[in-house]
């Protein structure tokens, strides 16, 4: 049961009706949010389960995550969340998380996580680390104005361009290559700066150095947490990545209940989105047509109107939808066509005894230099040594990502040989012999929308169905970033601008 803090049902929302499309954390947080200001909420999702890209699986002692192994707090939405939700109790921090490996020269090594451990760690040259070092000197010498100069000069910078910049090729190619493979399957030449990474975007026109920047707005961030009430919120290391007891799942499941059964309606493909309104009226209402694979939820749509629409689906999807505006055909054909990431999730286990050099820790990544080293997967998760209780004591559980953009075409290869790719890469890291006691495959064609130099139109677009569309919103990881957190906030955020929307209506 979620927390009374959650609940306001004195708000103005009593009495309106929103239709969500997309039961991902997005548009589950949406639904959550309205529902607790006594909204009248019905989600509508194409799949026969909510989650979207969060789902855990289980089978034979072990349990795996298929989409987001792990999340954080940094937004201060997802503390407020699990809050809410009461699931604190729930959270599962990875054992040694700080111990994260990267490859070079065909061998896993330990990312240094603080300035003593970079000078002694062999990841990096000497000149990229006096580079890293002197970074906040560097960049403070070139004042604010300049670096703003520099941003304007660079409006659509790569991510390749910006950390070189900052840090070098080295960098870049060691540490930020398999960063942006493992967190979001794309590469730095391909993903732009201002909509993969508008906060470091930011730092620089603030600051100059990232690195100062970042310690700068983190120390502004603690103070101005001072006043906060909570000091549990304050003592909490809010960039720690965690799951659940139970996996990912925890979280879609908590916030699926407190939608409740009937409002979520499984198995409904949205086809069709209509704004009537008549000429005398300024008000007017949504209504929704569905395919007719769930019979309750052909009665909905046929039945009910909606005083708004949260749209969360992708905008690939939202593509093959017909939208019309009073009696008028509302036509995207200025909605550009997104680029989507294929992934494939290789779950393995090895009897421990099979597997030579374990690492403890949270896992390792390919930076794509290494493919010359004959490794063709992007990285691996260390599932059991994360959480222990994920696999049985006499095995190692291992999640292996290959595709994105650096390997499009290994996502969709057939099992048997994404099989050996991964148990080819698993022996050079980790010595893992011999076959996987335990495999599973998860294929995601559309992994993740790629954030690439001319995202700002599909921001623009969705801007202006935004705009054109009265009561209609967006939100999700096509727009407001990719992270769970990110997800989160967005599906919170648009609930918030929903509700200001219904005041202004009633
Ligand atoms: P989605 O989860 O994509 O939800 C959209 C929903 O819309 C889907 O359920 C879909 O079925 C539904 N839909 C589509 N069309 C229609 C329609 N016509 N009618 C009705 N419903 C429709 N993030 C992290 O923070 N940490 C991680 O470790 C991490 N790992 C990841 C690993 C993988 C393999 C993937 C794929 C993603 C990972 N992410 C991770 C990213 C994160 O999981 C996602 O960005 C986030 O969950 C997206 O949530 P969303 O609600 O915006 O979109």
């Amino acid at each position: 049961m979620a927390t009374s803090q959650a609940k306001d049902t004195k708000s103005s929302g009593s009495g309106k009706s929103v239709a969500i499309v997309g039961g991902g954390v997005s548009g589950l947080t949406a639904a959550y949010k309205l529902k607790s200001k006594g909204v009248k909420v019905i989600l509508f999702e194409s799949e026969g389960y909510a989650g979207g890209k969060i789902r855990s699986n289980s089978e034979n002692g072990f349990l795996w995550d298929e989409g987001a192994n792990t999340m954080t707090e940094s937004e201060k939405e997802v503390g407020r969340l699990i809050d809410e939700l009461n699931i604190r109790d729930k959270q599962q921090f990875p054992l040694s998380q700080h111990k994260r490996y990267i490859v070079r020269n065909g061998k896993p090594e330990l990312i240094p996580s603080d300035p003593i451990s970079l000078i002694k760690s062999s990841i990096l040259s000497t000149q990229s680390k006096l580079k890293l070092l002197m970074e906040p000197f560097m960049w403070r010498s070139s004042d604010q104005k300049s670096s703003a100069k520099v941003s304007d000069e660079y409006s659509k910078e790569s991510v390749r361009s910006f950390f070189q910049r900052h840090f070098g090729k080295e960098v870049v190619d060691y540490l930020i290559d398999p960063f942006v493979a493992g967190t979001s399957g794309g590469d730095p030449d391909s993903l732009y700066m201002p909509y993969a990474f508008p906060e470091l975007w930011d730092l620089e026109k603030k600051y100059g150095s990232i690195i100062a920047g970042a310690i700068l707005s983190k120390l502004k961030a603690k103070s101005s947490d001072k006043g906060e009430k909570n000091t549990l919120v304050k003592k909490r290391n809010t960039r720690a990545s965690f799951s659940f007891h139970g996996g990912m799942q925890v979280l879609i499941d908590s916030l699926s209940k407190e939608v409740g059964g009937d409002n979520l309606k499984l198995n409904s493909k949205v086809l069709s989105l209509a704004y009537n309104y008549e000429a005398k009226s300024p008000s007017g209402t949504w209504s929704i047509a569905c395919d007719t694979r769930n019979p309750g939820t052909k009665d909905i749509t046929r039945k009910q109107s909606f005083d708004a629409v949260i749209m969360t689906a992708p905008v690939s999807s939202v593509q093959e939808m017909k939208f019309s505006l009073g009696r008028s055909p509302f036509v995207l054909d200025f909605l550009p066509k997104v680029s989507y990431l294929p992934f494939s999730l290789l779950v393995t286990a090895f009897k421990k005894e099979s597997v030579q050099r374990p690492l403890e820790g949270f896992g390792v990544l390919v930076p794509s230099i290494e493919q010359k080293n004959g490794l063709k997967t992007l990285g691996t998760l260390f599932s059991s040594m994360m959480f222990p209780d994920r696999a049985p004591s006499d095995q190692y559980l291992y999640t292996t990502f290959i595709g994105g953009s650096r390997n499009r075409d290994l996502a969709g290869v057939p099992l048997h040989v994404l099989k050996e790719m991964v148990t080819a890469d698993l022996k050079k890291l980790l010595g893992a012999e011999g076959e996987p006691t335990f495999i599973k495959h998860i294929h995601w064609k559309n992994a993740f929308p790629l954030y690439d130099k001319d995202y700002n139109l599909v921001l623009e677009a969705i801007g202006k169905m935004e705009k054109s569309l009265p009561g209609f919103f967006y939100a999700g990881n096509n727009k407001d970033g990719l992270a769970v957190g990110k997800a989160i906030t967005s599906g919170s955020k648009v609930a918030e601008l929903v509700m200001s929307y219904l005041d202004n209506k009633s």
